[in-house]
């Protein structure tokens, strides 16, 4: 297999104060063509441990990717060193210097002399133009060894790498045939997933792997193959993916690799129906997820953060009585909240939300992250309630995940 390391560069990956995602997107889009990443490594922006890392790198790898470094700043010296490394000068290039300048027309921002050095490259390099920003990619090779320099922006550097750099690798290299296949599930635990498949994982021939990703009460279950005949390939994960299917399908929410509110958002617009969301302890952060999605205005009518019991009675009309006699974390005041925001916002259907996410305000009887959750058809209204543990930014996106959950499986139902 061809292998690959990934070098990323910056003083702040190694104080901590950016968290280096680069690394783990380009991995795992080097992964999808069949490229083994054999090694991550952050450096900070010094010119010894950057020639250091090169030379120690291309011993080892075909490919070796590295970001950052690149901006209009004193501390980013990537440039002048990869000049070093690959005995090159500076030239400024002249279709990154148009970039430049279309770039901060466009931002109506003064350009100044620092911006300019943006358009320079070294003279032995491809220039990949960067379509989202100033600073542009570039594409060295060298005694058989492929290197590709990106800005550290994260949105940039997912540009460049997408629209240039895989490409160019797939042009370069012999890859194997790779397919995957994503089924997606919610409501059920890894392990408990796990369990339930170990005859179907032991059975699998050894080209294909199957990967668990777990996120707050979702698992994307993912089958890789690889092989030499890509339609052969696409076959034999197809009919495995079914038998996948057949053992999850109680779970399964989608068979891509989407979003609990993609799936959601898609299925309402498929019914061409309506939502509404009254939300106490998620904060609105459930309707963010759903205007996340391009489109959402035609599903989504509204939403309100019912945060203080006097905006539950004010305006969703939840009944003073109800809030004094079971509480705002109570079945019957999320019931109200479901019912009251489909009125208010006249909708096909509401969810509402309401718990103690922490890390105060818990009781004996009402622990923290204790959760009410409502979907409502107007007429018919589901609840149901859930104990998380964790810590509030956890319980958020629990709390998210299992309404958008409930609501999806509300409407599958037929309601
Ligand atoms: P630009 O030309 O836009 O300045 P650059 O190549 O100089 O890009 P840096 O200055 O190193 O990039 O970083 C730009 C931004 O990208 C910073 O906010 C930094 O925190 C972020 N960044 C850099 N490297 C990474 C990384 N590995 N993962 C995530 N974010 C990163
Ligand atoms: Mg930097």
């Amino acid at each position: 297999v061809v292998q690959a390391s990934i070098i990323t560069i910056g003083d702040e990956l190694l104080i901590g104060q950016t968290v280096d995602t680069n690394s783990a997107f380009i991995a795992q889009e080097l992964n999808k063509l069949g490229i083994w990443v054999k090694r991550r490594i952050a450096i900070g922006d010094k010119r010894e441990d950057i020639l250091d890392a090169l030379g120690t790198e291309s011993k080892e790898c075909k490919i070796v990717i590295i970001t950052g470094g690149l901006g209009p700043t004193a501390d980013d010296i990537t440039k002048p060193t990869l000049c070093e490394f690959f005995d090159a000068k500076l030239v400024v290039d002249e279709g990154a210097l148009e970039n430049v300048k279309y770039i901060f027309t466009r931002i109506n921002r003064p350009l100044i002399e620092r911006n300019l050095k943006q358009a320079e490259v070294p003279d032995k390099c491809i220039v990949l133009p960067n379509l989202r920003g100033t600073a542009p990619g570039m594409w060295f090779e060298k005694e058989g060894i492929v290197y590709a320099s990106l800005p550290g922006v994260p949105h940039e550097m997912e540009g460049l790498l997408i629209n240039s750099v895989l490409p160019k690798l797939k042009e370069h290299f012999q890859m194997p045939a790779i397919v995957h296949k994503t089924l997606f599930t919610a409501g059920k635990g890894e392990s408990e997933i796990a369990e339930l498949l170990v005859e179907f994982e032991n059975n699998l021939p050894v080209h294909v792997k199957l990967a668990y990703l777990p996120s707050y009460g979702m698992v994307k279950l993912r089958l890789t193959g690889k092989g030499n005949e890509q339609h052969q390939l696409e076959e034999e994960i197809s009919a495995l993916a079914n038998g996948l299917k057949s053992i999850v399908k109680e779970w399964l929410v989608a068979e891509e690799d989407i979003s609990l509110q993609e799936a959601l958002n898609k299925l309402l617009k498929q019914e061409n129906k309506t939502l509404a969301t009254a939300e106490s302890c998620t904060g609105g952060f459930i309707a963010h997820l759903i205007t996340s999605i391009p489109g959402s205005s035609a599903i989504f009518n509204g939403g309100v953060i019912s945060y203080a019991n006097e905006v539950k009675v004010s305006v969703l009309g939840v009944k003073r009585n109800t809030l004094e006699q079971f509480g705002a974390v109570s079945e019957q005041t999320v019931i109200e909240m479901a019912e009251g925001v489909t009125r208010q916002m006249n909708t096909t259907y509401g969810l509402a939300t309401s718990g103690i996410m922490g890390p105060d305000g818990g009781t004996p009887e009402k622990p923290v992250g204790t959760v009410w959750i409502a979907v409502t058809n107007g007429s018919l209204t589901k609840t149901q309630k859930f104990q998380f543990r964790f810590d509030r930014k956890r319980n958020i996106q629990l709390t998210a995940n299992a309404a958008l959950n409930m609501m999806r499986l509300f409407i599958l139902a037929g309601n």
